[in-house]
């Protein structure tokens, strides 16, 4: 009887944090920002250092922004980011197990998205993301971009 309680307890301790960042749309909309931006950063440090050496590597590792919210909100970004994947890609999901919180947390991926794509548009040449909107021409290939003092 006493482990019942006890597990019931748990139960209650352990939804009761998740809730919170489930439904807290901006918090989680920061966190996908942040893990796109980390992505990013990261995607170039690959293409920069893919013949570095190890202590060059952990050096770079350590340039990420330092991540502002609690950890919860990027494990459930990452979450969301999956099953934002999983829809996108038509792989069958029963409807019934999708939350109203999935619901908030997939228009946070939606909103963050967006915010992303328009300060980092991509070259039309080459599919790169420029570092920002305001550029001229493209960093990687050169491509010239038009309506920018071109
Ligand atoms: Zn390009």
């Amino acid at each position: 009887m006493q482990a019942t309680i006890q597990s019931a307890e748990m139960a209650v301790a352990q939804c009761d944090r998740p809730i919170l960042v489930e439904r807290d749309a901006e918090g989680l909309q920061l966190a996908l920002r942040a893990l796109f931006e980390e992505a990013l950063i990261l995607h170039r440090m690959d293409s920069i250092l893919r013949l570095a050496d190890k202590a060059t590597r952990d050096r770079a590792a350590e340039e990420l922004p330092e991540r502002e919210l609690s950890p919860g909100y990027y494990r459930r970004a990452a979450y969301l980011l999956e099953l934002s994947t999983t829809l996108e890609l038509g792989v069958p999901v029963d409807p019934s197990t999708i939350t109203r919180s999935d619901v908030i947390g997939l228009q946070a991926v939606r909103n963050a998205r967006q915010e992303y794509e328009y300060d980092h548009p991509a070259c039309e040449a080459c599919g790169e993301r420029q570092d920002n909107r305001f550029l001229k021409q493209c960093f990687k290939c050169a491509t010239k971009f038009a309506g920018r003092g071109n």
